[in-house]
């Protein structure tokens, strides 16, 4: 990281004409060196936290006293900060350590048994996890979301069972958070074109543009021989992250990004343009990222998504975003 981005994490993530910009970390919960990263470069608390990595180390699922401990440390660590714990996203990429039996070959693991599919149709594990988080939300600001949802229906099945753990911890009068806003993740093309059906159901969006760029595009986005398919600039992908901020707002919900554009200054004005509240990144990115926001004007990133829309292709709007990220660096 350059000296002059290390310099600028401790001023005001602020743009030239006065925006604020909420970054805030992605972290995999396992080392606390992340945690310190995180507070060293003056994360605004935690977007996405992926707790699956808690289950891969291991070949059995953690108990529920197991993962409200290791929730609880983050939450604690982040001392008063928003922390955003994202249910199991198990399957496709992420599987477990082995033996568990749980995750049968499959020939789309993508397309497969993962995340929320897999938590519906395993509810004692989830309902493990639902009951820590909202223990662990006793202890600071934590905000719950739900990967891969794809429509109304997940939505729907998770806040019940989400209702029900809330229900047995009442009646043991075990400490939770009543108002823990929950959100759902947006990262399925179903969702995002739904998004104004999700967005009253939803205290907040988050874009997981990894997936959301995967399925729209139709590339598997750990295959090396079509990585250069993999085009974050497509007009496809900007026309849908505008028609879900625009659904959002008009539910007065805020989005954030966490997939890895969020982290990419040469993306990140696309992104604010279109109106995306909050990005959330790795925080080794953070530095360069604030340094873009701090060198940048709004207004010159709503022009830019304007300039963007009239493109044709990804090579087009990239070209365009190296010559806004050029002049400002
Ligand atoms: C995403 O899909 O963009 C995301 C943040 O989730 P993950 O990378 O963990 O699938
Ligand atoms: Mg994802």
């Amino acid at each position: 990281v350059e000296q002059r981005m290390l310099d600028a994490v401790s001023l005001p993530s602020v743009t030239q004409d006065g925006v604020e910009v909420i970054l805030r970390a992605n972290i995999e919960g396992i080392n606390s060196a992340e945690l310190d990263m995180a507070r060293r470069y003056s994360a605004q608390g935690v977007g996405l936290y992926r707790t699956e990595f808690l289950y891969m180390q291991e070949s059995r699922m953690p108990s529920e006293e197991e993962q409200y401990r290791a929730y609880k440390a983050v939450v604690e660590n982040m001392a008063g900060e928003i922390v955003t714990i994202r249910t199991l996203d198990l399957g496709g990429d992420k599987l477990m350590n082995g033996k568990s039996g749980l995750f049968p070959m499959e020939a789309n693991p993508f397309l497969g048994m993962r995340a929320i599919r897999f938590c519906l149709e395993h509810k004692e594990i989830f309902k493990n996890q639902l009951r820590a988080i909202l223990r662990a939300s006793a202890h600071g600001r934590v905000l719950l979301m739900y990967p891969m949802i794809s429509g109304t229906g997940e939505l729907d099945d998770a806040n019940k069972l989400l209702d029900e753990c809330r229900a047995e911890l009442r009646e043991k009068g075990v400490a939770f958070d009543e108002k823990m806003p929950v959100g759902t993740m947006i990262e399925v093309p179903s969702a995002a074109t739904t998004a104004d059906i999700l967005a009253p159901k939803a205290d907040f969006f988050s874009i997981g543009t990894n997936d959301l760029i995967q399925y729209l595009l139709a590339i598997d986005r750990s295959n090396e021989r079509i990585a250069h398919l993999y085009k974050p600039a497509h007009p496809s992908v900007l026309r849908m992250l505008s028609y879900v901020v625009e659904q959002a707002h008009k539910a007065k919900i805020k989005v954030s990004v966490c997939g890895e554009m969020a982290g990419d200054p040469l993306y990140v004005p696309l992104l604010l343009g279109i109106g995306v509240d909050e990005l959330s990144m790795a925080s080794s990115l953070i530095p360069a990222v604030k340094y873009l926001v701090r060198a940048m004007k709004m207004s010159d990133a709503k022009k830019l998504v304007h300039e963007a829309s009239k493109m044709d292709n990804a090579a087009k709007i990239t070209a365009l975003c190296n010559a806004f990220y050029n002049a400002r660096m």
